[in-house]
């Protein structure tokens, strides 16, 4: 099986106590099958401390919401006891995450780990393929497969040599003539997508949209509500995150994408991209008008928070597709505005 992923996704390592926004923290953590027998077979102690803080398969959080075997000093006790190669399957995975596609396995580092977030925002995107030992998966349709990873290519290649503005009008053009195709049984790339006239984007109905999606953190609807007043304000050079902002939009679109070999919605998922390149950018405008300052330290940060709130709750992405057609803000043509100069 061919296993791809970006390059930068052998440099992550976990930077465990000095993480900001612990993973081992807020989450309900699903122990995998053979992890739990393994430690319902640990004796001593430790093994009377691991069957006392797990039942029905899953951690039981302490009244913080902590992970019961999270030490004081933020470092996990099971990794220190009983070694790496015995965390669970979602603890040895997360940040990571994977997609299958018939013979092709996917992979990356997600958005919503703060050092992940650094490396995906300091790091070139490139793709790197490896011969892995794996059962298939069941097949997709490989046609279609194709296609769609033809066209995620020449969306790769715009967005790292065209303007942020004239990549981000380019994919939406080319996924709404591509949609239309598909939509009718065409498998067919577009070779001069029409260019559609963007139009005043609704920003203000952007924020409200977001405003109703289900908060992680209690944090995060008051600061997404204060971000929705400096709509309009620019401060410095906007351009100064065009690099750092490419990189998100290479992020989403090698993230999702690829998905719509599942059921045929490309233009959704573009719009995912070219949305959250939106929102992304504008809050670091903000955080740099509030403070003056919004450096890579900064940007990852707030990316992961975006992240986190979006992408790690499927209600919110699945209401995010649905939108992109339902509201007249997601519209092709507004969201176009959002970019156009
Ligand atoms: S969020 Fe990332 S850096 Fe922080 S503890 Fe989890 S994996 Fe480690």
């Amino acid at each position: 099986m061919i296993y791809r992923t970006p390059d930068y996704y052998s440099k992550f390592r976990c930077i465990a106590d000095k993480c900001r926004d612990s993973c081992c923290i807020g989450w309900e953590i699903d122990i995998d099958a053979e992890t739990a027998d393994y430690y319902n077979s640990i004796g001593g102690a430790f093994g009377k401390r691991l069957k006392e803080n797990i039942a029905d398969q899953s951690f039981i959080l302490s009244a913080d919401d902590r992970c019961p075997f999270l030490n004081g000093r933020n470092l996990c006790d099971i990794y220190t006891e009983l070694g790496e190669e015995h965390l669970c399957q979602i603890c040895s995975d997360h940040p990571r995450y994977y997609e299958w596609f018939g013979s092709v396995k996917e992979g990356g580092i997600g958005l919503s780990c703060e050092e992940a977030a650094r490396i995906i925002l300091s790091s070139d995107f490139n793709l790197t393929e490896t011969e892995i030992q794996e059962d298939e998966d069941e097949l997709c349709d490989t046609e279609l497969y194709d296609l769609l990873l033809n066209v995620r290519d020449k969306i790769f290649s715009d967005i790292k040599t065209l303007s942020l503005s004239d990549a981000m009008c380019s994919m939406l053009d080319m996924a709404s003539e591509m949609q239309s195709g598909l939509d009718n049984g065409e498998l067919d790339i577009p070779e001069h997508p029409r260019n559609i006239p963007a139009e005043s984007p609704d920003k203000t109905a952007i924020f409200h949209f977001y405003g109703e999606l289900e908060p992680i953190d209690e944090n995060w609807m008051p600061y997404l509500a204060d971000s929705k007043n400096y709509i309009g304000q620019t401060v410095g050079s906007p351009e100064k995150y065009e690099e750092y902002l490419k990189k998100i939009g290479l992020y989403f679109i090698y993230r999702y994408f690829m998905k719509g070999v599942f059921d045929g919605e490309i233009l959704s998922r573009v719009k995912l991209a070219a949305v959250s390149v939106w929102m992304i950018g504008h809050l670091w405008q903000c955080e740099e008008i509030k403070t003056g300052c919004c450096d890579m330290n900064k940007c990852a940060w707030i990316a992961k928070n975006y992240s986190k709130e979006v992408e790690y709750c499927e209600e919110n992405i699945e209401a995010i597709l649905d939108a992109s057609y339902e509201l007249e803000c997601f519209s092709v043509q507004r969201m176009k505005g959002l970019f156009e100069k």
